[in-house]
């Protein structure tokens, strides 16, 4: 079959949605592994697979309706989070009117999470969950025109109402997947982008799937969000973590290397699963001269592991501090003590990895104005080479967002897609839905107009185009 992964442009509001980590706007473009991944089985399948990527085509909606005019694919397949649902749903209306009953196939984060809110006609389906599998069987029943019932992890519509079939089992040997079908975004290698690194052709990779952790606020990346909303409501706990093997994962980043990238952004949800491994995987980078980057847990960042994500060519870590108040991490479940990360901030330093640290604003009712500035006064002291504030987003499907609905605390009667940089979907009594957002505004601008920012960083900037790059997406986080 002829099959096309679509990311349309947006086609309500200003923003594109970030589709790999899924909670917040686009500020710079990161190939969606995931997408990729699922487009690379099929592919193994015998299909005839296109990748649209419409935001780096720089197509206008009326683009949009033009190539479905012209174009002939059997089945349209679009990965949606929570911040590109209306659009996707635009998307398959444009679809509608132009291709007729040609059938959409929608994955990913919210249509996971609320499938029979996509199950707009008898031709839409939802792949829940961990869709390379589901989508293999899928598509082989619609080419024999087989039905649909037994295939589990998804859900269609039927004469009688939707139907949602039972889930599907999670992928136990992630090294039996194919390696992510990059060469369906090759033309694009040189624009991927990730000013943490600055160095291209850049691309993205996972080494694990899932998160063991239990941070009430937590939205993994899309991939992992996915594939925990749909075990959680079956099995009412979280998936287990799934890792590639060293080899495997090696042989992935000798593949790049041999294909001329210079860069990798490890997108799992936390990287470090193990010394031996982490110690391992280094090694192998370190051969084939990579310079890449990850996100991982204060308290699994050793100092051999440091010191040898360093060696290995490790430019950044991205690191989950959320607060420093110990009171406030207990209560969101961080299940770490704030010395730890203070401990972790300082091995990076010492190591010469960037550190960047997010902090979260609001993710608990323990937060008060005084605790924001109490941790805008800790920031000032450790000097982190980078820090973003974000608001704590009531993402459906989070214990959060059940806690803040059963304190009363949402501001809105239903989720709406906004920027973790810019709105909040929380109001305390004692701290109001406005003050976050200017407490939030203030903090991130203290940061990042201090001169200790522009002089820690300066030196990282490889070119003048570089440092344009990085601060329009500051700026675009910021005030867009
Ligand atoms: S450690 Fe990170 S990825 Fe894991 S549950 Fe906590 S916030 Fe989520």
């Amino acid at each position: 079959m002829k099959v096309t992964f679509l990311t349309p442009p947006t086609l309500a509001g200003a923003h594109e949605a970030d589709r790999v980590f899924g909670c917040n706007w686009g500020y710079y473009p990161i190939p969606n592994v995931f997408l990729l991944t699922a487009a690379a089985t099929l592919e193994r399948e015998g299909h005839d697979v296109a990748y649209v990527d419409a935001p780096m085509e720089g197509w206008s909606r009326k683009r949009l309706i033009e190539f479905f005019r012209l174009d002939t694919s059997d089945v349209y397949l679009i990965y949606t989070v929570y911040l590109s649902r209306e659009t996707d749903l635009i998307a398959l209306h444009l679809l509608r009117e132009r291709r007729g009953a040609v059938p959409f196939v929608f994955l990913g984060t919210a249509p996971t999470e609320t499938p029979s809110s996509f199950l707009v006609d008898s031709n839409t389906f939802v792949v829940r969950g961990e869709p390379e599998m589901t989508l293999v069987e899928m598509l082989g029943a619609l080419s024999q025109g087989k039905p649909f019932d037994s295939i589990a992890g998804l859900s269609y519509s039927a004469a009688d109402g939707a139907r949602h079939n039972p889930p599907r089992p999670l992928i136990k040997d992630l090294d039996a997947l194919p390696f992510p079908a990059r060469r369906l975004i090759e033309k694009h290698k040189m624009r991927y982008y990730n000013p943490k690194i600055g160095v291209r052709p850049f691309t993205a990779m996972l080494a694990s799937r899932g998160c063991s952790y239990r941070c009430k606020f937590c939205v993994p990346c899309a991939s992992s969000f996915a594939a925990e909303t749909e075990y959680k409501r079956h099995f009412h706990y979280k998936p287990p973590v799934r890792e590639r093997s060293v080899d495997n994962v090696i042989a992935e980043a000798r593949m790049l290397r041999a294909q001329g990238y210079r860069s990798i952004s490890f997108v799992d949800d936390q990287f470090v699963w193990g010394e031996d491994r982490a110690l391992a995987i280094a090694a192998g980078l370190k051969e084939l001269g990579l310079e890449w980057g990850c996100l991982a847990r204060a308290d699994r960042l050793t100092e051999p592991v440091v010191k040898a994500f360093a060696d290995s060519g490790c430019r950044y870590i991205d690191v989950g501090v959320e607060s420093f108040q110990q009171a406030i991490l207990d209560d969101i479940r961080k299940d770490m003590r704030v010395e730890t990360a203070y401990e972790a901030i300082a091995l990076l330093k010492k190591h010469g990895i960037t550190c960047k640290i997010n902090l979260l604003i609001g993710a608990s009712p323990l937060e008060t104005e005084e605790t924001i500035r109490e941790n805008m006064r800790i920031v000032r002291r450790l000097r982190p080479d980078s820090v973003m504030y974000n608001i704590a987003n009531p993402f459906p499907g989070t214990d959060f967002h059940d806690e803040a609905k059963r304190g009363g605390f949402l501001a809105y009667e239903e989720y709406k897609a906004v920027g973790v940089q810019k709105e909040s979907l929380v109001s305390y009594p004692h701290l109001s839905r406005e003050r976050i957002e200017q407490l939030t505004r203030r903090a991130n601008l203290a940061f990042f107009l201090s001169p200790s920012f522009f002089l820690q960083n300066l030196k990282k900037i490889r070119s003048f185009s570089d440092l344009i790059k990085a601060c329009q997406a500051y700026w675009r986080k910021l005030y867009d």
